[in-house]
């Protein structure tokens, strides 16, 4: 595969040329260390279904896919080098890279902690640019980052933890962030639909708020693993019996799934003023019905992962609490089949790449 810029870190990865292609390794250069700046040995990596609709195009064109792409924006690594003005990494920490490296840091949303809405626009991790708009970035697929103290994250978990912490950093943020925000805990009823990356995180981090969990899942193969994973109960979707038990039922639901389905079967699921946050992205547009909504007071919403502050918040109340994703840990050679298996809601429950023997 063609190499880019040849300037600053020497490094490699694995990459996908176009929207139909597999991956191959990669060569390619990361900036210099500055005095800012910290360099990652990165050691694990996670696939988000983020990647697998960017490598494949599917979010055009709302977020055009830049190749040749390496994905991955749930990373952990061993900071190996540190920059003259760093304080918050020693040499030999661990630390994380999630979805974004960089904002403008002025602008409303970043002095709010919501980088993630910087006016300027982020720099996303991969798939965009650098704040400078013309440095491409490269993700987590890959054996090095570099970044900016203040867009990493600390990662104060035990080494073997690692694997499990990697998906923290998307499927963590993305699912604690609308689950605080709406008021997950004792007393509230909630349900995760789709029990994947994101939504295996979302059943953990329900069930560790104190919230009643359910899962909506179209695979009863899954109901095992959704009690195991802290679900009080578990209704399959397929089943219109099932969901006819659980109409109006619930105060949230943490809507995490990733193709096209009726957004106005899972509304009928919410109690009075029960609300539906978003953070599925399904290729294309849905359409929802004004009466299921109105009837009922509902609210459908959406959430995009978290800001660097509520990041580090998560990250902490997971360690805290011994809370890790559930990872099938694989070698960069498996990523294809990886992602033909996360299609086919055959995860359990987030692919991780070992990338340190890579
Ligand atoms: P994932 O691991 O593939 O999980 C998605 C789950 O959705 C599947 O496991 C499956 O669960 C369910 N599902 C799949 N097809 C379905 C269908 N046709 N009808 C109903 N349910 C279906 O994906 P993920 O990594 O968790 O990501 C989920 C979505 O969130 C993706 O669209 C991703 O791009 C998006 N995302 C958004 C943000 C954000 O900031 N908002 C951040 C990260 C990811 P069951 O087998 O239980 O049915
Ligand atoms: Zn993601």
């Amino acid at each position: 595969m063609t190499a880019a810029a040849t300037q600053g870190i020497a490094t490699r990865g694995f990459a996908v040329e176009n929207k139909d292609a597999k991956f191959a390794p990669f060569e390619f250069a990361r900036r210099e260390v500055g005095p800012n700046d910290i360099l990652v040995d990165i050691l694990y990596s996670g696939i988000c279904h983020s990647d697998i609709h960017q490598a494949r195009a599917e979010w055009e064109p709302a977020v055009p896919s830049i190749f040749p792409m390496v994905p991955g924006h749930e990373i952990v690594g061993r900071v190996a080098k540190v920059g003259a003005e760093v304080i918050k990494f020693k040499e030999g920490g661990f630390a994380g890279i999630g979805c974004f490296m960089d904002s403008c840091g002025e602008c409303g949303a970043c002095t709010s902690d919501v980088e993630q809405f910087c006016e300027k626009g982020c720099a996303m991790t991969y798939n965009g640019t650098e704040m400078d708009r013309t440095t491409l970035t490269y993700g987590g697929y890959s054996k090095h980052y570099v970044v900016d103290q203040d867009y990493a994250l600390k990662a104060n978990f035990a080494e073997a933890d690692l694997p499990g912490v990697a998906p923290l950093l998307c499927a963590g943020i993305t699912s604690y962030s609308p689950l605080k925000r709406w008021g997950a805990g004792p007393g509230k009823k909630v349900a995760v639909a789709g029990l994947g990356g994101l939504g295996h995180m979302g059943v953990k981090l329900a069930a560790a708020m104190g919230a009643e969990v359910t899962v909506l899942s179209t695979s009863p193969s899954k109901e095992a693993d959704a009690k195991k994973l802290g679900a009080h109960r578990f209704v399959n979707t397929r089943d219109d019996e099932a969901r006819a038990v659980a109409t109006g039922s619930f105060d949230i639901i943490l809507n995490t799934i990733s193709a096209q389905h009726e957004y106005g079967t899972y509304l009928s699921l919410l109690g009075l003023n029960g609300v539906m946050a978003i953070v599925g992205v399904p290729p294309a547009p849905v359409s929802v019905h004004a009466l299921s909504l109105i009837a009922g007071n509902k609210t459908i919403t959406g959430s995009m992962i978290g800001g660097i502050a509520e990041t580090q918040e998560m990250l902490d109340f997971c360690a805290e609490r011994g809370i890790t994703s559930d990872v099938e840990i694989i070698d960069p050679s498996y990523i294809d089949e990886a992602y033909e298996r996360t299609i086919r809601s055959d995860v359990r429950y987030r692919f991780v790449i070992d990338m340190k023997n890579a």
